[in-house]
């Protein structure tokens, strides 16, 4: 197992005696190093504990980033390395309680399961949140079947947060170049990096039909920033980890907090409990690489597990009200593809380079489609130009024999295929949840989390009116044929596809309030009921908006982190960097 560099707190996951630190933090992704890099800049003694393996950091001091990523499609698409291993830390999913206990065992929306979390091999998109993501309720009113609400939280409160942690991470960005953007008080810390031969195109496309694209805002480099390069464009970005690190989340966070000698880091440990006494929290239980579980006393425990993992921990340790679990959003994805009779080289760049957001913002065909559908309001999501897929992926769907070659040569799936995933909104609905399987077990023999998913009528007509729109793009672009899917499927359109959804964006399972009886934790991410137990990841989300959660929930673990140590863009105090 790889070790760590000793910080304050002198303890080991495998070696005996009792442990006392500010804070232990479940969870090493975005959110969990967020917190961590807050905390041990204000002078806290952190455990942040991972249940992953370290791939991230090097062993011998984790300061520094390792150099275990490379180009390989088979070590990470094909054979878990950043896991989970759906073998032994299976989830699992139904559509409803009339599926009984659950019809699918296995791998269901996971996220890595690794020391930087999904951060390690996410392309990085990370745009903000606009003001109205912050208030649906007010801006549009309630849906059927919903739990639609505002934010405890507004834009302007998280705003100089926003802008503080994408200076952190390294956010490149091109400030003024989409129309709908929420103010920002400064520029991006970068510009944007060299554009996908295809984004041009398509971004061409677009504009010529009246949308507006723009450069992704994206956490990786394209000036060397931070200590680290500028990214090459290998392209091999999403779902891969970086070999050089021009991605930053949140490698640039855990290497800063493990260089104030303040942290220790404790990998392929797993908490299985938090324990309580009264209104507080007085530590974790965890089991280290040698399976033995013990305890940890600490100060405050911040809760970083992502938005499957961290409703499964409460629920284990019996802490939080009934709702803990509960308003489970998974972005609903419009996948719409176009074949191209020439080489769109989406084989480069970084899997995604430009986006647009006009189907996040109703419009008159919008609300029609909605007055038709008997809904009040329509809302897509984030629209991503992205391209084909990886050679390996494509030499699989190839058939074998004489063709084979030939096929691969001309690449009709990596080169010859533009796409575009729109991450629409998915609302908030009471049924749809994360709880303990009754039946199925992890390795460690802990309950598994349970996903009961369905789709709701808004996600479903969304999609219907906004996949013709883009395939209309695909066509202006130059495609000569176009064809759109979505994840989930689901039996709707005559047609029974994959009912699981696939995004990686998880929100909204421990959903942020004012009021304890409709809400989890409060608006600074503590749990109703407990003084010193923090959520710092996507599972306070109370709506899901339309854009990628990472850098909102980056924003908001800073925030709350902040709040714990009065430090941050509102006290004057810097709380990062
Ligand atoms: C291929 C891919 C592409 C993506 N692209 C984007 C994108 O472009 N933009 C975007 O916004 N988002 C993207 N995402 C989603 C993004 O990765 C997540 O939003 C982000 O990683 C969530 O951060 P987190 O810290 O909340 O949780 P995670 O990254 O899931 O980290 C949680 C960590 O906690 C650990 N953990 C959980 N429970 C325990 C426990 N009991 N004990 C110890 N450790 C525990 C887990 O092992 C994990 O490492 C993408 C994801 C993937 C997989
Ligand atoms: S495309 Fe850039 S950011 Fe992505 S893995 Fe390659 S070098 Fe890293």
């Amino acid at each position: 197992m790889a070790r760590q560099r000793a910080g304050a707190p002198q303890h080991r996951p495998g070696g005996a005696g009792t442990l006392t630190v500010d804070a232990v933090i479940v969870g090493s992704g975005p959110g969990g190093a967020t917190a961590a890099d807050v905390l041990t800049r204000a002078g806290w003694s952190v455990v942040i504990i991972e249940k992953g393996r370290n791939h991230l950091l090097d062993p011998e001091n984790m300061a520094r980033p390792a150099s275990d990523f490379s180009n390989d499609e088979i070590k990470f698409i094909h054979r878990h390395f950043l896991g989970p291993d759906p073998l032994l830390e299976p989830r699992t999913f139904r559509i409803g309680p009339e599926e009984g206990d659950h019809a699918h065992v296995g791998e269901v929306n996971s996220i890595p399961s690794t020391v930087g979390g999904g951060g390690t091999h996410a392309d990085g998109k990370t745009p903000r949140f606009r003001e109205v993501d912050f208030a649906l309720r007010s801006a549009y009113g309630p849906q059927p079947g919903a739990d639609v609400v505002d934010w405890p939280v507004t834009y302007g409160h998280l705003e100089p947060w926003y802008a503080m942690v994408e200076q952190a991470i390294g956010v490149a960005g091109n400030a003024g170049e989409n129309p709908f953007a929420a103010p920002r008080s400064g520029p991006f810390p970068m510009p944007p990096g060299a554009p996908m031969f295809g984004a041009t195109l398509s971004v061409a496309a677009a504009e010529r039909l009246g949308f507006h694209p723009y450069a992704a805002p994206t956490a990786a480099n394209s000036v060397p920033y931070g200590g680290r390069p500028a990214c090459n464009n290998c392209g091999f970005c999403a779902s891969l980890g970086c070999p050089i690190h021009a991605k930053g989340d949140p490698v640039a966070l855990l290497t800063r907090t493990m260089a104030t000698g303040r942290a220790e880091l404790w990998p392929e440990t797993f908490v299985s409990r938090i324990r309580t006494a009264g209104r507080r929290a007085t530590g974790v239980d965890f089991i280290g690489p040698d399976g033995v579980e013990r305890s940890m006393d600490a100060r405050h425990v911040i809760v970083a597990g992502g938005a499957v993992e961290t409703p499964r921990l409460l629920l284990l340790s019996g802490v939080g009200n009934e709702l803990v679990g509960r308003f489970l959003m998974v972005h609903f994805q419009t996948i719409v593809v176009g074949m191209m009779p020439f080489d769109v080289h989406a084989d480069r760049g970084r899997a995604v380079t430009h986006v647009h957001d006009d189907p996040m913002i109703p419009d008159p065909p919008s609300r029609a489609a909605a007055r038709a559908a008997g809904l009040p309001w329509l809302r897509g999501g984030m629209v991503e130009h992205s391209g084909g897929g990886m050679p390996v992926g494509e030499a699989k769907i190839s058939p074998w024999g004489p063709e084979h070659g030939r096929l691969m040569r001309d690449s009709p799936h990596r080169r010859h295929v533009w796409a575009f995933i729109m991450q629409g909104e998915d609302l908030p609905y009471a049924t749809n949840t994360i709880d303990l399987d009754p039946k199925v077990r992890d390795a460690r023999g802990f309950p598994a989390a349970r996903m009961t998913y369905r789709a709701g009528r808004h996600e479903l007509v969304a999609y219907e009116h906004h996949a013709p729109r883009l395939e209309a793009i695909l066509s202006e672009m130059g495609a000569t044929r176009t064809f759109c899917t979505s994840s989930p499927g689901g039996d709707f359109l005559g047609v029974r596809r994959k009912p699981i959804p696939d995004s990686r964006h998880v929100m909204g399972t421990t959903r942020m309030g004012d009021d304890p009886t409709a809400s989890v934790v409060d608006p600074l991410g503590r749990v109703h009921g407990l003084d010193n137990v923090t959520v710092a990841d996507s599972s306070v989300f109370p709506t899901s908006s339309g854009y990628g959660p990472t850098l909102t929930l980056v924003a908001l673990a800073a925030r709350a982190a902040g709040a714990l140590t009065g430090t941050g863009p509102e006290t004057g105090t810097p709380a990062m960097g």
